[in-house]
């Protein structure tokens, strides 16, 4: 990868207690052994217990954990952390779409939504990292900085935090009202692809939240040279930001395109380990009004994903002031569906959740920050 990122701020400050929720089970073993917690060869068996009291029961306090003895919980309060971070705010839509701000350290705001699908499901739409390095031209993300990348810790407390709020523990293993999870939050999740790849494995781990990895969808703008590597350490599935069928308009829609263009794209889908019709890829299309949504453009895209075990997923373009797109026309985008369809491809037109709330794909934190600086400038104002 040629693109560099600062990353300097990317760990806590050393002296900070560690969290452990965002450690993997032999990054917890390690841990105990480090601090003194117990000896090597209990290690194993005390991760295990602990891991259960976090990760299955969501407790955020060592002294919940009763099957531990006392002096061990001292210990462990002594050298480590449970703590859940800040939620500096929490709203709730007309359509029951939830979405927190959670601060984990100062300036690093993340937002989490989550939303609810027909019956107790539902999907939480995670972020990655704080703003995004790629500027793909329709997406508010893109229009702001990268601050820097989350940590795993940083990437499972949004699942905790949803959790919390949901009241989903102890972990169930069926009938969950968080049943998926899509990194399509702020970020290009391949450009930190170990702290996903981390988070992964504790959120799907067995003995915790146990969240298949086959309900877990990772979405990327076309990183092709990580594709192999998000497969084979991940086993999760795979959603491609495609939005639209030929290099020149993907140039502009979507910059990252010139470095990785589709030719190279599509091969790099083609070989995504584990891909079948049982593990389909999705593509999805955001719709942008004379733009992508014509029924030839349509037709190139069917042309396009021939032989990929795949579905379409439509996303009607949520707009954000100062933004030149718009959303195409109804008609346009069944039009669009009805193609695709016909060649045998599911394709969905995403229902916008949660737009009272500023919820919507692409519209994530730089809404919520502008608000806050717009209350920050009235508050200086009534002061003056
Ligand atoms: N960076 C990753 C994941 C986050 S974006 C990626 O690009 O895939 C999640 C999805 O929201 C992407 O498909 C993205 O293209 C789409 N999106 C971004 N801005 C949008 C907007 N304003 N309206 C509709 N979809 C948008
Ligand atoms: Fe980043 Fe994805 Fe937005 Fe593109 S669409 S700017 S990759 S978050």
């Amino acid at each position: 990868m040629s693109l560099t990122l600062d990353l300097t701020r990317a760990t806590p400050a050393p002296s900070a207690p560690v969290n452990l929720t965002g450690l993997t089970r032999e990054g917890l073993r390690q841990a105990l052994i480090d601090a003194g917690v117990c000896p090597p060869e209990k290690a194993k068996m005390r991760a295990s217990q602990v891991w259960r009291w976090i990760h299955h029961y969501g407790v955020t306090d060592f002294a919940m954990m009763s099957d531990v003895a006392k002096e061990t919980r001292a210990k462990l309060a002594e050298a480590f952390t449970l703590a859940r971070p800040e939620i500096v705010e929490r709203q709730v839509s007309k359509d029951g779409t939830r979405k927190w701000l959670i601060r984990t350290a100062p300036g690093i705001e993340i937002e989490t939504v989550y939303i609810p699908d027909v019956g107790r499901a539902g999907a939480l739409c995670v972020s990655s990292q704080v703003g995004c390095t790629l500027n793909c031209t329709f997406c508010h993300t893109g229009t702001q900085k990268l601050v820097r990348n989350l940590t795993a810790a940083e990437i499972v407390a949004q699942v905790q935090v949803a959790r919390d709020d949901l009241e989903e523990w102890p972990s169930p293993k069926e009938d969950r009202r968080l049943s998926n999870i899509v990194f399509m939050g702020m970020g290009e999740p391949l450009y930190n692809l170990d702290h996903v790849a981390d988070a992964i494995d504790i959120i799907s781990d067995n003995e915790g939240i146990a969240l298949s990895r086959r309900r877990i969808t990772v979405s990327t703008s076309g990183v092709v040279p990580q594709l192999p590597a998000l497969g084979d350490r991940t086993a999760a599935m795979l959603a491609i930001s495609l939005h639209a069928t030929n290099d020149a308009l993907r140039d502009v829609l979507v910059p990252l395109n010139r470095k990785y263009p589709l030719d190279q794209l599509m091969a790099g889908i083609r070989a995504y380990p584990g891909l079948s019709n049982a593990r389909r890829v999705t593509f999805e299309y955001v719709m942008l009004k004379g733009v992508n949504d014509s029924p030839e453009e349509a037709r190139a895209l069917v042309k396009l994903i021939q032989g990929i075990p795949a579905k379409v997923n439509l996303i009607p373009f949520n707009p954000w002031p100062g933004t030149d797109y718009q959303c195409s026309d109804w008609a346009t985008i069944e039009r669009f569906a009805a193609i695709l369809n016909k060649a045998g491809y599911a394709s969905p037109i995403r229902t916008p959740r949660g737009r009272d709330i500023l919820a919507a794909c692409g519209q994530l934190k730089s809404e919520s920050e502008k608000v806050r600086a717009s209350a920050l400038r009235k508050a200086e104002r009534d002061a003056a």
